[in-house]
């Protein structure tokens, strides 16, 4: 019986391993899981931080009526703490600085005048004051030891800024997999090439390197001959050492898609072939025990594509411990009628109105083979297979990949 997209994908999320983790400068963290929570070194903020340009005074003066105040000294950010002498005095203070001793009220410049008297300084303040105004107090955000970073986080710039500020130099991240693409078919060739009428340049690989770069992976990629043997001894010597196989292809029931015998014939568990969904239902997945799992996708590009959205990324995603993005969703902009007992993955523009709500627009669509049909595209909208009319405004599951 040919699964269902939930079942398949399910089976295919049951193949999930880890890939193990590695150590590596923060600097070069972005993009990577983190795999150990990231922790304050001290409190946030580490000491009571002046907020304002402006004086520290010790707000017990006013209780006394005091509202001119002479200037003992300066305390700029970057220099350790200083403490007021005279408690009818005050410090002048700037943003950034640590509160000096024996004050606790910051009131700013705007609500002060300044003047001279006898050769010194001196501030009269014109404006109510609060006890410990316009400082922010040290611990008040995060007390030390606090998890900042949970693992499993996606590292972007948020974290970099937070890794930095712990003094977190070399993070544990998850280690990236090891993908190989494999391209198939005697009618494909090289992309400087140039094609006969029969051929067509191979550009399935260079999609999927795309979209693994935009994860951060590096791939290598293979092209196989539509030869049994060939196919075969090719294959075999990649076993050792990776972890994904994508291949697009040979997986149909044409005369010559040798890729699901080969596969079985080097010892590939199937996991399963043929899935109820278009595009891409000759999708054909396995495992070898020790060895790769296997995304045997079909060769028409669109296919190829959702496949990868729609399965591959979750697997590599789950694989590194990422947390799997919440679903997001989207309203159909026209009625669409759809008669086959297929899961439907439709390309859509996404468009987000003011009133809040995605709209899903559907892109003029020739089929699996309609490569162009992406470049207009931002997602696949999830047609359910129980139905075969979707109306207007009715909400469905997207998948981006832009
Ligand atoms: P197949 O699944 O092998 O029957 O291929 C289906 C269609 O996809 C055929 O028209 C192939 O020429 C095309 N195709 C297969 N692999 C590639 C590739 N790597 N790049 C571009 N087109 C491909
Ligand atoms: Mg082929």
């Amino acid at each position: 019986m040919m699964l269902t997209v939930a079942a398949a994908f399910n089976a295919v999320m049951q193949t999930v391993r880890d890939l193990g983790t590695e150590t590596v400068p923060f600097e070069s963290a972005t993009g990577r899981i983190l795999r150990e929570p990231i922790l304050a070194d001290r409190p946030f903020p580490p000491f009571d931080r002046i907020t304002m340009d402006g004086i520290a005074v010790n707000y017990e003066s006013f209780a006394r009526g005091q509202h001119i105040f002479g200037v003992e000294d300066v305390q700029a950010a970057g220099t350790p703490q200083l403490q007021l002498s005279n408690t009818a005095n005050c410090i002048e203070v700037m943003t950034g600085a640590i509160l000096p001793d024996m004050t606790d009220t910051v009131i700013p410049y705007e609500h002060l005048t300044a003047s001279e008297h006898e050769g010194f300084r001196r501030f009269t303040v014109h404006k109510a004051v609060k006890k410990g105004q316009n400082i922010h107090r040290i611990g008040s955000d995060i007390a030390t030891g606090a998890v900042l970073i949970p693992t499993g986080t996606l590292i972007g710039p948020a974290e970099a800024g937070v890794l930095a500020t712990v003094g977190k130099t070399r993070v544990k991240v998850s280690k990236l997999p090891r993908v190989v693409l494999i391209a198939t078919g005697n009618e494909l060739v090289p992309v400087h090439a140039t094609p006969a009428l029969h051929q067509v340049r191979m550009s399935n690989v260079y999609s999927m390197l795309a979209s693994l770069e935009q994860m951060g992976i590096k791939a290598r990629y293979i092209h196989l001959p539509d030869e049994e043997a060939a196919m075969k001894d090719q294959l075999q010597a990649l076993l050792a050492e990776t972890d994904i196989w994508i291949s697009s292809g040979a997986v149909s029931a044409g005369k010559y898609d040798y890729l699901p015998t080969v596969l079985q014939q080097l010892g590939m568990q199937q996991v399963f072939h043929k899935v109820q969904q278009r595009p891409g239902k000759p999708f054909l997945f396995g495992r070898f025990s020790n060895g790769p799992v296997v995304f045997a996708l079909p060769g028409n590009p669109v296919s190829g594509f959702m496949c990868f959205y729609r399965y591959v990324q979750s697997w590599i995603n789950a694989a590194m411990g990422a947390a799997l993005p919440a679903p997001a969703y989207a309203q159909l902009s026209e009625k669409v009628v759809f008669d086959a007992a297929l899961e439907y993955y439709l390309p859509v523009k996404l468009q987000s109105l003011s009133d809040g709500r995605m709209i899903a627009i559907p892109q003029p669509y020739q089929g699996s083979g309609d490569l162009a049909s992406l470049l207009k595209a931002d997602a696949f909208l999830t047609l359910p297979l129980e139905d075969n009319v979707f109306e207007k405004g009715n909400s469905y599951q997207v998948w981006k990949f832009r």
